[in-house]
Parts: C-alpha cells; sequence; structure tokens
C-alpha cells in the first residue's frame, strides 16, 4: 500500500516544531553575522535524549525565527510537505507566548500566519496552544487571541506545556469562559502525568480531542469513559518515544487504546524535531502494532470526523477521506488512486 497517495488528516503537529535542518540554516544565515548559530550547534538541537533537552533545542530553533514573515515563510514550507504526504486536511498548533519569548509580536505575527494559510491546499485551520505553566496573562491574552479570530483559521484554544507544572484542575475559569462561548479548548494531558489527570482534563474542559491522552491506558473505567464521551486522542508514537512519554523497552499503549475503542488518529507533533511524517507513523503502526488496512483507513475516517471545520465541511471531509481509503485499500490497486483535495479547500472531491 503506497501511504503517500491516500488522503490523510493530521491533526497534532506544532508549526516551530516543522523548522527541518535545512530550514534551520536558511533562517541562520539570514541572521546578521554574530548573531548566527554554527553548523555543528545545529545539527545538536536535532539530538534529544530527553524532553529537558528536547525543549532547550525546540526554544534555539525557535529563535531563529526573527520576524511574523519568517513564521509565514516556514508555514509555507511545511504545507507543501504536507501535501507531498497526501495530507488533506490539516489542524496546526501555535504557541504566540513562545514566540513572544523569542523577540516575536504576537498579534502581528498570528495575522501573517493566518494571511498566508487563507488560500492553498491542503486547507489548514490553526489551534492557538497557550504554555499552561506560564504566566496567567499570557494564557489570558492567547486565549483572547484564538477566541478574536474564530472564523479566520482558528478553530480552538490549546493547553501544552507541562502538565505536572500547571495540571488541569487550575484552569476551571478559563474552562468556564470557553464554555460560555461554545469555543473548544483541547488540551495535551496524559503524556508526562497518569490516567488520573487525563480524567481530570475530561472533567475540566469536556474537550472534544485530548493531545496525547496515552496514559488513559492505565485505567480501564476511563479507557470506558473515553470510549462513551468519543473523546478524540492525537497519538504521536514517536513524539512518545522521543520525549521518554514511553520509556525504552516499554510497549507503546496505542494497541490497548485502540481495543478499547477509544477513537483516535497518529500524529507528529514535532515531525522535524523527531524525524517522523504522518506516513512514517502510519507505518510504524502497521508493523509494529499490527495494523492492517481498515485500522488505517477507520483512524483517518476518525480524524476527519473530529476535526473542528464546519459540519458541513466536516462531513465532506469525511466522505472524501473515506473513498480515498476504500478505493486505495482494494487489493490489484497499486497502491490506489491518485487523489488530492481541490484547490480551494472548500471541498473535498478527486481530481
Ligand atoms: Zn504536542
Amino acid at each position: 500500500m503506497n501511504l503517500l497517495v491516500l488522503p490523510k488528516v493530521e491533526l497534532h503537529l506544532h508549526l516551530e516544531g516543522c523548522i527541518s535542518p535545512a530550514e534551520a540554516r536558511m533562517l541562520a544565515d539570514r541572521r546578521p553575522a554574530g548573531q548566527g548559530i554554527g553548523p555543528s550547534d545545529l545539527a545538536a538541537c536535532y539530538r534529544h535524549r530527553s524532553l529537558k533537552e528536547f525543549l532547550v533545542h525546540f526554544g534555539r530553533l525557535v529563535d531563529l525565527l526573527a520576524n511574523p514573515s519568517d513564521l509565514a515563510w516556514l508555514f509555507a514550507r511545511v504545507r507543501g510537505r504536507l501535501r507531498r504526504q497526501g495530507v488533506v486536511y490539516a489542524e496546526l498548533r501555535v504557541s504566540p507566548s513562545v514566540w513572544e519569548r523569542h523577540g516575536l509580536p504576537t498579534e502581528e505575527t498570528l495575522d501573517a500566519l493566518l494571511d498566508a494559510a487563507r488560500a492553498g491546499v491542503p486547507r489548514c485551520s490553526f489551534i492557538i496552544d497557550g504554555v499552561r505553566q506560564w504566566d496567567r496573562r499570557s494564557l489570558i491574552r492567547d486565549f483572547e487571541l484564538a477566541l478574536g479570530r474564530r472564523g479566520r483559521g482558528v478553530v480552538a484554544f490549546g493547553l501544552g506545556g507541562d502538565e505536572a507544572a500547571a495540571p488541569s484542575s487550575l484552569f476551571q475559569e478559563l474552562a468556564q469562559e470557553a464554555r460560555k462561548h461554545s469555543f473548544p479548548i483541547i488540551p495535551h494531558a496524559g503524556e508526562g502525568l497518569g490516567a488520573d489527570e487525563v480524567a481530570s482534563a475530561l472533567d475540566v474542559f469536556d474537550p472534544p480531542r485530548i493531545g496525547h491522552g496515552i496514559r488513559a491506558a492505565e485505567s480501564p473505567a476511563l479507557l470506558k469513559e473515553l470510549a462513551r464521551r468519543g473523546t478524540h486522542l492525537e497519538v504521536c508514537p514517536t513524539s512518545n518515544r522521543r520525549t521518554g512519554a514511553v520509556p525504552r523497552g516499554k510497549r507503546h499503549p496505542l494497541a490497548q487504546l485502540w481495543a478499547a475503542g477509544v477513537s483516535l488518529s497518529l500524529g507528529t507533533d514535532d515531525p522535524a524535531l523527531f524525524r517522523t511524517t504522518l506516513s512514517r507513523e502510519l507505518q510504524w503502526a502497521s508493523r509494529r502494532m499490527g495494523w492492517g488496512p481498515q485500522d488505517l483507513a477507520r483512524s483517518q475516517e476518525l480524524a476527519a470526523r473530529a476535526s473542528l471545520l464546519p459540519p458541513a465541511e466536516r462531513e465532506s471531509l469525511e466522505r472524501f477521506v473515506s473513498a480515498g481509503w476504500s478505493a486505495g485499500a482494494l487489493p490489484g490497486e497499486g497502491g490506489g488512486p491518485t487523489i488530492r483535495s481541490r484547490g480551494d479547500g472548500a471541498c473535498w472531491t478527486r481530481v
């Protein structure tokens, strides 16, 4: 099965984690003399032995983004890569508080990005990710940035960062405010902390999706609850391995989550820093978790269903993904038909 030609949906992807080594070099070369970063320092940014090291490297790469147009430039390149991967719809996370700490103006950068994303293939939407353990002022500012750009490409507010330093229980008021506006919050949960934190995130936010959520597998009762609610988990296997969320020697809980009937799909998280792609994540599930074509197709249909597009577009995407995978999975098709989303992204058709 040629995965590249099958229509895919990616729901967990941080734009700032998409700076490839070649792009980092290009960005570094644009810096004034003396402010650059040497080739060996740059190469070291792609080798991490722990989550702590990963976060340092992430920050060093974000430092290379010197102005709003750099982020729009990066987005255009990432969109091209997604297209070549056969991704027909993506929801990307971006973190204005991180930009601010690295000297980028938040509003101007976000608007440059939303303008760059408005037309083109694949269709892309954004989740504004607040850094949960940083100051509350920045978090509220990010929430308002997101809410104010709803309908202009922003579909939700996310909560990323250190779960242990700022667990979901601290965000009751934010959850209430989001509920008032019927604006979804999609937290990262159950990556660093265990099943209790996933349960707490469910209680506090009642989110349509959870970033990671893998440690829900520690609690059969919670798995049942996730399946009952239909909460979708954005599972990022390579990231889980590289950050140590799933320690070496321990089996990834994907198979357990899937067997429990939890809605889930695979994501790349920070693909450049983890050296992965969505197709590689799917290949991994196929080789290591025993997923057959039907499992891969089903998870992609679930991703389309869990997207935060307006209902009519979401249904159109779901039909498109489903049709593509059933055609591609036919025996003797030699990898399936070439399917692309229509140029304006307003709906998805075969071309
Ligand atoms: Zn993430």
